[in-house]
Formats: C-alpha cells, structure tokens, sequence
C-alpha cells in the first residue's frame, strides 16, 4: 500500500470577481425564474455552507492531518451574516431556486443556526410556495436540536452515518464519536417531525463495505431512506483512489442476493440518487419496506441534469462540488450592491456555467482538473 502524500498548505483556493457585464444596463440579467446555464441547466438547488468548522475528522473529507489545531479557519467576521445570507438566498429564489440544503462543516456549530432556518422558512418561491428547506448533519447534535430546528421551520434533515458498528464508526469520524449518539439523534429527529429523514453512508472498499447489509437491515421498513455515496476525490487533501470505490453496482448487487430490490423512477429533476425499493413476496416494490438510494458520482455520472449551486460560508458562489474557483458575492454585498446587482450577478455567472466534472473523469480519468489547480474542499461547500 503505497503512502498517501499529505500537502501541508492553506486549502483554499483562487477566487473569481463577477463579470462587469452583469452591472451593465444592456447586459443586465433580472430573475425570471428561467435562467438556464451553458449547458441548458436550470438553477433549482442551492447549498449553503455556514461553517467550515467541523466536530468530526471523516478522512474522506477533513483527515485530521490537514484540518488540525493549527488549521487556519475562517474568522467569524469573514463568515456571511444571517442576514447576509438569506438576502443572497432571495436572489437565488427569485432565479428558480425551490430547494436549500444547510451544510457544513457541521451547520449545528454554528450559534443560533435557528435564527437564519427562521428568516430562509419565510422565503417564497415567485410562484408563492415555501422552499423545500433541509439539512446535512452528522447528528452528533441533533438529539438536543430537533426540537428547535423544526420549530424554526426547518423541514427535514439528512445525517451522515458511515457505519453501525462502533468501532468501525468511530475509526471513520476519527474523533472517537459514538455511533449511539447520532442513532439517539436520528430518532429524535423523527419524534420531532424532521422527515422523511435520508442517512448518508459513505462506502469506502476495505474500510467499512461490511457496515452495508447491517445498516440495510437497521433501517429498512423503518421510513428511513438509507443512501449509499460512492467515494470521492473532492477537494485535494483525501489521497483519493480509484482501488478504494465500491461501484454502487456492486452495493445493489450485495443487497438484492439477500433483500431483492426493484428499481424505481426518480422522484424530482436532478434528483442525486438512483431509488431502489425493497420487494414484497410479489417481486413488487412494496412500500412499507420502504427504499434505498445509491449516488454514484465516480461510477454513473449525473451532471446532465446537475441543478446545484453552493455558496460557501464566506459568500463564494461555485457551480460544482470538484470547482478550483469561486466567485466572490461577499465583496458585492458588503460594498453596497442593490438586490438587481446581486440577482444579476448570479444571472451572470449561472449562464456562464458548463462545469461537468464527473462526466469528464469518466471519459479522461481521474483527476480532470486543469493542471496546478486545486479542487474545492467538501468541507468548505458541503457534499
Ligand atoms: S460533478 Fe459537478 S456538475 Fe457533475 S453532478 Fe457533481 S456537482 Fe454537478
């Protein structure tokens, strides 16, 4: 096993100013709710990062090498306001967006995360429908959260749970964390009406690929919808490799030789995951027994419909989850810019999108980026 090669640098990376055309009269794009990027995508998904500071070392994501005391996180006055945020947030809306995942980091580190879930729950669609408004934890906290978070007008939650055992759990989260305080979590999110909740398993091979039939049989018939995340090469800290994927077919493979499966339609444009229902003696999806989902960004690339932006907790707009840059919003907001400067600066730079990572690595192979450039960390914009 050769040694994975540690860069010991700042992770972040260059950022983009905005067009200027987007403040020019003849060019300037208002929201319409049609915008559509370079590859004809609309702009329906939106993640906000609002730490980047995280309780859990996941090696997949933040190894504890890299993300250390000395690290140098973002001080609180780099970090977009709430108000900040949910002013961004309008202007997406106002573009077409109906969903906004919170992540992270971990969201739940940051203080009073239910005074901005409060001010984005008032946000209406042009049409006048409240947005679908979720969030990624690692549930470490959401025992003493729910409550609040759905009280505040969050609707549902999405936990990242890579493994039943605790062992295994605790060697993933590289903090020791007891896997009994997120099952503790997850329940408490469904007594306080946080659902339907999704668990995030990330599948690494020779790591925790055992953890997947027991983590099945925990969950089904339970109304929890259990995904399986291929592993990535986000960002550039992971020392990512190819021999460490468990193709997702391999995963429904394993499932289907002890609890069949049936394959189901996907449940919204974009939609990351591929559904797969649990059968009933009659070999047909039976829905008391409920689904799982496997998203396969390295096996089945699914940038053809991709719909997501991420804004990062200090206000950077990137169009796709292995970017080497951003465009900086947090110089237009804090240097005076109008609300019709902000929607036409997303207008702009959306349009100019044709990000298609995935689907490139799996013409050209791994690593795709353009030489010397760095891709983002997950940590940073969240999954
Ligand atoms: S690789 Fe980028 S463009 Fe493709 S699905 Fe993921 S985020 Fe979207």
């Amino acid at each position: 096993m050769s040694e994975r090669v540690i860069p010991l640098v700042d992770q972040r990376i260059p950022t983009l100013s905005v067009p200027a055309k987007a403040f020019e009269a003849a060019s300037r794009i208002s929201p319409n709710g049609l915008l559509a990027d370079g590859l004809g995508r609309p702009l329906r998904d939106l993640r906000i990062s609002v730490t980047d500071r995280c309780n859990f070392r996941c090696s997949y994501c933040m190894p504890k090498e890299i993300f250390d005391k000395d690290y140098p996180y973002l001080p609180h006055s780099h970090l977009l306001s709430f108000e900040e945020i949910t002013r961004v947030a309008q202007q997406f809306v106002a573009h077409g967006v109906q969903k906004i995942r919170l992540t992270g980091g971990e969201p739940l580190l940051r203080k009073n995360l239910e005074i901005l879930i409060e001010q984005l729950a008032a946000l209406r669609t042009p049409e006048g429908q409240p947005l679908d408004l979720t969030l990624t934890t690692n549930g470490s906290l959401l025992a003493r959260k729910a409550k609040a978070l759905k009280a505040a007008g969050l609707q549902r939650v999405t936990v990242s749970l890579d493994g039943l055992d605790d062992a295994v759990f605790r060697q993933m989260n590289d903090m020791d964390f007891p896997v009994a305080d997120v099952l503790e979590g997850i329940e408490a999110a469904k007594a306080a009406g946080l659902g339907p909740i999704k668990v995030n398993m990330v599948v690494k091979r020779g790591t925790n690929e055992q953890e997947i039939l027991p983590m099945v049989r925990h969950f089904r018939g339970t109304g929890v919808v259990l995904r399986f995340i291929e592993y990535m090469d986000v960002g550039a800290t992971n020392g990512w490799r190819m021999d460490e994927v468990l193709p997702s077919a391999e995963v429904i493979k394993r499932i289907h030789a002890e609890l069949p499966l049936v394959q189901l339609d996907p449940s919204s444009p974009g939609e990351t995951a591929e559904r797969w229902g649990f059968a009933g003696a009659d070999g047909q999806h039976d829905p008391s027994l409920g689904e799982i989902g496997v998203i396969s960004s390295v096996t089945q690339a699914f940038c053809s419909d991709c719909n997501r932006a991420r804004l990062s907790t200090e206000g950077r707009l990137y169009l796709c989850l292995f970017a080497t840059q951003g465009h900086d919003l947090r110089s237009l907001i804090r240097g005076g810019a109008s609300d019709a400067d902000l929607a036409s600066a997303i207008g702009h730079i959306w349009q100019g999108r044709s990000d298609r990572y995935s689907e490139l690595r799996s013409e050209l192979g791994p690593d795709t980026s353009a030489p010397g450039q760095r891709r983002v960390e997950m940590s940073y914009i969240g999954g």
